[in-house]
């Protein structure tokens, strides 16, 4: 079997302008990016705007395990399936960071027969929006302290510093520094620290933002400290704003590129789904919907984090109505839910199955109350044994859910038919009436409870004396009207990531709590979740290489 990178290799690219064309966009609105790559301009939005919109499918998943689900592989395979079936699809998904990049997981294009081109250029550098949110996110981090070295007109208090520095890469020594060390012209000697960008509260603007104007408006509402009499100090008053948005002003546009199979997709933005909202931009959504009659688009991580956040937030902020909902689950991942060890796993447990599917169940059950058809679909691997594959389809059956096997990753598209015949048939026949879980008129407190308790199956939530006080002063600056986004582990629906499974009676822990006024929803980070990962003993990086020819390996 060929590697990702292999596969993506010797695919035959088309012109991206043809890619264009097949999705009837003009010339006037295409900004080529190199052979196949190229950025839309926003004014097509504006163009299309009576146009009606294509339906919405969410893919999204069971609690992640190191196994590995294949989410993206299933959204790029039920586009190619669509494709093959003569319908006009777009795929839309997030940017990959170069955290997990260089890391643990790799890139994020996919896999196998089912991955997004040129898959070298979408891992690294891209069109380079997450540079340029990088570079937005520290001139404001720049602008704050030279601020303050030239006298500090706002009386920003240094000890009240919110705004972090921000790089996209995994990198544990800088959770915690100090900053403006070496003497007065230095600056002012303070603890300081860098979350990864795709944390960045600039990361979330530019995906929930409308436009230009909106983005801007945004980065100038962004909390960046408070002063000494506690009011708080936003970018506008550091007259950042302008700067910050001219720095954007490529980056808010969506990015064209195709799958394997010449289906186009559109990529742009990239928050993680465990420490931010965890879906690609509402531009990027609202393009696609005008552009292709079906948009195949992906939140990230589990159901408990990508699609809480993609239904609460995105969906809701941004006036988007979800068709459907499919949750990718794998027989290994579900073993491993059931107790099995990762190392195990090739050998057949129809036990540890059974055990390990109430972690889907729950996820089916929890995405059927924000009233959207679901369908689960199945990434086959090749140790699936028959009696595991029955067994699977069965318990499905009983919680009144079809489970459809896909075989995307090593057939592609073809691999995908039933699945997409299937979703196409729920389309048709089941109407979603989507609603979001919770009321934005909840208090904070209630509207965290909600989730825990209606999604995670938790028994209650448990609050730090910190992540309390600013409850109250959010509360008091009447901006607790918000959506929450809640930060956590991926790997359990529950704050403690070892909890596999589905557990229930546990207590969630918020141990901090912050208001993105700019990108307009209050963070509540959960246990030990960091915004800015670490490496692992062995990174993905230590395989990575190019040669003579340009061409790079081991990027998978
Ligand atoms: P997710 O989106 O859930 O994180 P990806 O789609 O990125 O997962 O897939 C993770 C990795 O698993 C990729 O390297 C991909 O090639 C591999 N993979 C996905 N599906 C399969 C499969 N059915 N068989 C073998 N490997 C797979």
């Amino acid at each position: 079997m060929l590697s990702d990178i292999e596969i993506a290799r010797n695919a035959k690219l088309k012109p991206i302008g043809d890619i264009a064309r097949s999705l009837d966009i003009s010339e006037d609105y295409i900004e080529y990016y190199g052979k196949y790559k190229a950025k839309i301009s926003l004014e097509l939005l504006k163009k299309l705007e009576s146009k009606p919109n294509g339906k919405l499918i969410l893919v999204t998943s069971i609690n992640p395990t190191p196994a590995g689900e294949g989410k993206s592989t299933v959204t790029i395979g039920l586009g190619q399936a669509l494709a093959k079936l003569h319908k006009k699809v777009v795929v839309a998904l997030r940017e990959p960071s170069l955290g997990p990049c260089m890391g643990l997981k790799g890139g994020a294009t996919g896999g196998g027969y089912s991955q997004v081109v040129p898959m070298e250029d979408i891992n690294l550098h891209f069109t380079g929006d997450i540079h340029a949110i990088s570079s937005a996110h520290n001139l404001l981090s720049a602008m704050i302290d030279n601020h303050i070295h030239h006298g500090n007109k706002l009386h920003i208090d240094p000890c009240r510093i919110l705004w972090k520095r921000a790089l996209d890469l995994n990198d544990r020594a800088l959770r915690e520094i100090v900053v403006g060390l070496g003497g007065k012209r230095n600056g002012y000697p303070r603890e300081d620290s860098f979350i990864i960008t795709v944390a960045s509260e600039i990361m979330a603007i530019l995906c929930l933002a409308e436009d230009l104007a909106d983005l801007k408006k945004r980065l100038g509402d962004i909390i960046v400290a408070y002063d000494t009499e506690g009011n708080p100090v936003t970018a506008r008053d550091l007259k950042a704003d302008g700067a910050m948005t001219a720095l954007l002003k490529d980056a808010i546009k969506p990015n064209l590129v195709q799958t394997i199979e010449g289906v186009p997709a559109i990529i742009h933005g990239g928050p993680f789904a465990n420490i931010a909202h965890g879906c690609n931009s509402l531009i990027a959504t609202r393009m696609a919907l005008k552009l292709g009659d079906y948009v195949v688009t992906e939140a990230g991580f589990g159901a408990d984090l990508g699609a809480e956040k993609f239904l609460d937030i995105k969906c809701r902020m941004g006036g988007l109505k979800p068709d459907e909902i499919v949750v990718v689950a794998t027989i290994r991942a579900l073993k491993m839910h059931g107790g099995v060890k990762k190392g195990e796993l090739s050998q057949e447990n129809l036990d540890a199955l059974h055990k390990g599917f109430d972690n889907l169940k729950r996820h089916v059950e929890n995405m059927r109350k924000y009233r959207v058809p679901v369908t689960v679909a199945i990434n086959a691997f090749a140790e699936d044994t028959p009696d595991e594959v029955e067994l699977l389809t069965e318990m499905c059956k009983r919680i009144g859910v079809k489970a459809v096997f896909t075989d995307v990753w090593a057939r592609g598209g073809e691999g995908g038919i039933q699945l997409a015949q299937e979703v196409l048939s729920v389309l048709e026949n089941q109407e979603s009436k989507y609603e979001p879980l919770y009321d934005l008129d909840l208090s904070i407190e209630e509207k965290i409870e909600k989730i825990t308790k209606e999604l995670y199956g938790g028994s209650g939530v448990l609050y730090t004396p910190e992540a309390r006080r600013e409850i109250k002063r959010i509360t008091k600056m009447g901006m607790d009207k918000l959506p929450v986004c809640i930060a956590k582990t991926q790997y359990s629906f529950s704050d403690n990531p070892r909890l596999l499974g589905a557990p229930d009676g546990f207590e969630v822990t918020v141990r901090e709590v912050y208001l993105s006024a700019g990108a307009r929803f209050i963070v509540a980070i959960m246990g030990d979740i960091m915004l800015m990962p670490g490496l692992p003993e062995h990174p993905a990086a230590e395989n990575i290489d190019v040669n003579e020819n340009g061409e790079i390996t081991g990027l998978f």
